[in-house]
């Protein structure tokens, strides 16, 4: 069955992505919560149209890593995108000031097992993988979502956004700035996880803006620079995963099936990790950050 407008009862703002906003919505005839993402696109019909076609496959991406997609519909010039409501929200708001090993395994197995479904089932790279398109829930279910399966739409979103936060691999980056569509294989994602995943320890990103002088600076830092490494207090199995993603030369990063089998992850697979309750105290935490800084705000203007 396909939905529409009137089936939704709109509720609160849950987010602002650099395309557009994400709403918390009601899908009345089946009581379903969902997420509804708006990204406004100056296109005519038959290109919307196109899109929505596009976007049928997400409709096959079922898997326990991966938001579920429950359909897209458009209206004037404006895609909406309905998906599972994921009541932790996104792991970058939850990172704080890092996130312990034993989380940051657990996570790291659920994006490389989705990733890997969407690269073997689909056919599928993701194509922006980032602790912003993970999500969480309260159940500590992880689970990725955003990824590239319309052409179109990339497209048509490329025009809008180079941001200043780069998780694209040094030959991506090196790629496009040769021809507009760079180079992407499945390696350049693992780049991406390697690096979210260093994120995630640190709860900043690794190339932080502040030390370079520009955004060229900080690309030039990820194409002639060393990579990054994890933290000296992380163990020398998980610094050793992440070294194995972050080759700078993009056929010696691993494989999925290679980092499955790696130890960081085999020691998650044989570890219970009671991840509700570290969702509950990252969501506890971020709430109370929010509150200070509308606090501060306030603060500021009296
Ligand atoms: P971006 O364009 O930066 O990737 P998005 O537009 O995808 O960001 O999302 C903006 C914010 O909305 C996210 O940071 C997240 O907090 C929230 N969000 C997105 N999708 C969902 C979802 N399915 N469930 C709950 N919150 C979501």
């Amino acid at each position: 069955f396909a939905i529409n407008m009137d089936q939704l009862h709109l509720d609160e703002e849950l987010g602002k992505g650099n395309y557009g906003t994400v709403k918390k919505v009601l899908h009345k005839p089946t009581k379903v919560a969902m997420a509804m993402k708006e990204i406004r696109l100056e296109l005519d019909d038959a290109k919307l149209n196109g899109i929505l076609m596009e976007l049928d496959i997400l409709h096959r991406a079922v898997a326990p890593e991966i938001v579920e997609f429950y359909g897209a519909f458009f209206i004037e010039s404006c895609v909406y995108y309905c998906m599972e409501y994921m009541d932790a929200g996104s792991l970058d708001k939850l990172q704080g000031d890092g996130v312990p090993e034993y989380v940051l395994a657990r996570i790291t197995g659920s994006m490389v097992r989705g990733l890997k479904f969407l690269k073997d089932e689909l056919q599928i790279i993701h194509r922006d993988v980032k602790p912003t398109n993970v999500l969480v829930n309260r159940k500590g279910q992880v689970k990725l979502c955003d990824f590239g399966v319309s052409g179109q739409l990339e497209k048509s979103l490329a025009k809008t956004n180079i941001g200043c936060q780069s998780y694209m691999a040094p030959e991506r980056i090196r790629g496009e700035s040769q021809n507009n569509l760079g180079t992407y294989t499945v390696s350049s994602d693992v780049w991406s996880l390697g690096l979210s995943m260093i994120e995630m320890a640190l709860g900043h990103y690794p190339y932080p803006p502040e030390t370079y002088a520009n955004v060229f600076a900080q690309l030039t830092a990820i194409v002639d620079g060393d990579p990054p490494e994890l933290p000296e207090h992380f163990s020398e199995t998980s610094r050793d995963f992440v070294a194995r993603c972050l080759h700078k030369i993009s056929d010696r990063r691993a494989t999925y099936a290679e980092l499955l089998r790696h130890p960081f992850l085999v020691g998650d697979g044989q570890r219970s990790v009671d991840m509700p309750a570290w969702v509950e105290k990252a969501v506890r935490a971020r709430d109370a950050r929010i509150r200070n800084q509308i606090q501060a705000a306030q603060n500021a203007m009296s």
